[in-house]
């Protein structure tokens, strides 16, 4: 679902992905680890057509990407993406804000966004929260309330960009039950976190970037458990 070849992307002078490949089968949950400014979140980013590419090729949920920036439109209503900063609309309740994208994007009856809203409000476990305002809300409910409404646009892969680390430790455990409920629903899944324990329970699979470029990767167990290059045991030792 996801192919990712030899892909380069520069800021000015400066190259933040150096030739990046990659792949992701339908289904297959995949934790992305690094340190600060390995580029995982610019990697997210060109995979949802958030950031252009200088060269390479991506291909998300069938919908090719190139330096030419062409089907953008068609691809992000494949591809959910969830950042740190929840941003829900406060002055939309958690249901319109859910409803929002599917009615402009999709062009959904409201009934049909209403009943989207619903389902995947259930999805998160919080149902009973459709009529709130996001104010009322902790920041873990908050950030249900945004993957609900990715949710809500039926994408064929979800991207997540450490949705957790701006939560209280309290909080944190809320939300990555809900991607985990995901992932054993078959979501086909791309997050990067610093949730090393998750990461290696629940992603079938997991890479290291490091300066730019894929280090390492391999089944989440193998990795953490034997990790064979200097850089991604020095990494795993000293935190972040
Ligand atoms: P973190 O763990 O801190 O989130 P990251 O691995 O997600 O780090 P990126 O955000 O992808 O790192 O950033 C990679 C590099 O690109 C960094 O050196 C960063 O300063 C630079 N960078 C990111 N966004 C921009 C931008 N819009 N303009 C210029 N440089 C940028
Ligand atoms: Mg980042």
């Amino acid at each position: 679902v996801v192919q990712v070849d030899q892909v380069h992307k520069r800021y000015g002078p400066l190259e933040v992905l150096k030739g990046v490949s990659m792949a992701v089968e339908r289904g297959e949950v995949v934790a992305i680890i690094g340190r600060s400014g390995s580029g995982k979140s610019t990697l997210l980013r060109c995979l949802n057509g958030l950031e252009p590419i200088q060269s390479g090729r991506i291909e998300v949920a069938g919908h090719v990407l190139d330096a030419s920036g062409r089907g953008l439109r068609a691809l992000r209503k494949d591809v959910g993406i969830v950042f740190q900063s929840y941003n829900l609309f406060p002055h939309l309740r958690v249901a319109e804000n859910i409803m929002l994208a599917p009615r402009v994007a999709l062009g959904l009856s409201k009934r049909d966004a209403r009943a989207r809203a619903e389902a995947t409000l259930a999805q998160v476990g919080l149902a009973e929260k459709i009529e709130a305002w996001p104010d009322n809300l902790s920041g873990g409910q908050q950030q249900r309330v945004a993957i609900a409404r990715s949710l809500a646009m039926q994408p064929k892969v979800m991207l997540f960009d450490e949705v957790t680390s701006a939560l209280d430790p309290e909080l944190t455990g809320e939300v990555l039950a809900t991607l985990e409920a995901l992932a054993r629903d078959g979501m086909t899944m791309l997050l990067v976190t610093h949730e090393m324990a998750f990461a290696r329970r629940v992603a079938h699979r997991t890479i290291f970037m490091h300066q730019g470029l894929l280090h390492e990767e391999g089944p989440s167990e193998a990795l953490f458990g034997a990790p064979r290059t200097l850089e991604l045991r020095q990494f795993l030792a000293g935190g972040l």
